[in-house]
């Protein structure tokens, strides 16, 4: 499995910034210097051992020095499992509240991703809770999720910034939408709704229909302030046709040792991938 891994890491690459911060760091600078924002990740999610939680958190709060001293344009996104979640639920709080307060006083943004559905009520509670104090802090939300246009909702009442994206993990039937033009579907009107009632969201997605649609909801709310973010490697072209239009425009980079389950969801999303897999291979 180990020499499995280290090829599939050569088609994995596409993806990831690299395997520590150092590199992810230059990845970022190189993706600076074309005009793009950056959010990092450092990879890890579903983390079980208290002492690696720590640690998890630590390469953050470095992180976002290390973003700042570099002057890179660019913030974190973090899981909050990996700080913990499922474990301490309230040292998770007092992690990400950390991270918020740091991002803060750096002039930069914290993004909370999201999980699969066992830790959506979870996490929204915790962004809520979050949003009280600090402003600079966002959250995922995901289209595929029947629950998605509630917590939307209830999210513009109190002032959320959203991440809009389709979803990447695997959930029971009776939660998602099940085909791909439904999501696509649900995704443009929550998306709608962004426009309607939403400031510093961010629209995240390589589809061009709602790309094209954005752009569309744009014209008609010129003053509304959002931003185009995309994962590393997918669409680069697109990414720069956005940020040359006048586009706010941030590549998602995740970087560090556990690359593999975020690469697995990479290649299930888009099964041309496995002939890039292969060649690797
Ligand atoms: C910035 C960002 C942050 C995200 N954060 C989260 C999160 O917190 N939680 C979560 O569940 N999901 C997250 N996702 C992943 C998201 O849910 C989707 O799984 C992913 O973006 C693919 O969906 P799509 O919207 O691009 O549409 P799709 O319909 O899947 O793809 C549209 C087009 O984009 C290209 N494309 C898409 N994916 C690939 C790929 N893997 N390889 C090659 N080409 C591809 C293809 O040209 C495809 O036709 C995030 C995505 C982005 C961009």
């Amino acid at each position: 499995m180990g020499i499995l891994q280290d090829m599939m890491y050569g088609a994995a690459k596409r993806w990831i910034a690299g395997k520590d911060m150092e590199t992810a760091l230059a990845k970022a600078r190189e993706a600076n210097a074309k005009g793009l924002g950056v959010i990092l990740n450092y990879l890890g999610e579903d983390l079980q051992d208290p002492r690696v939680a720590e640690a998890h958190f630590e390469e953050y709060v470095k992180l976002q020095r290390a973003i700042r001293d570099s002057r890179i344009d660019g913030c974190v996104s973090v899981k909050l499992t990996q700080l913990g979640l499922g474990m301490d639920h309230s040292a998770v709080f007092e992690k990400t509240a950390r991270l918020a307060e740091d991002a803060d006083a750096m002039g930069q943004m914290l993004w909370i991703d999201m999980e699969g559905s066992g830790a959506t009520t979870k996490t929204i509670e915790v962004y809520s809770r979050l949003l009280e104090t600090h402003k600079n802090v966002g959250v995922a939300l995901q289209a595929y999720l029947r629950r998605s246009e509630e917590d939307l909702l209830r999210l513009m009442d109190i002032g959320a910034k959203v991440r809009l994206v389709k979803g990447a993990y695997r959930e029971p039937r009776d939660l998602v939408f099940h085909s791909r033009e439904q999501v696509t579907e649900n995704f443009i009107k929550l998306m709608r709704t962004l426009f309607e009632r939403g400031q510093g969201f961010a629209i995240a997605t390589h589809d061009s229909r709602p790309i094209e649609e954005a752009e569309k909801l744009h014209e008609s709310h010129p003053d509304t302030k959002f931003e185009f973010e995309m994962l590393r490697g997918i669409r680069d072209d697109l990414k720069l046709r956005l940020a040359k239009a006048g586009y706010r425009v941030v590549d998602y980079m995740p970087y560090g040792e556990e690359w593999y389950p975020y690469s697995v969801r990479r290649i299930k999303e888009h099964p041309s991938n496995i002939w890039l897999l292969l060649r690797s291979i």
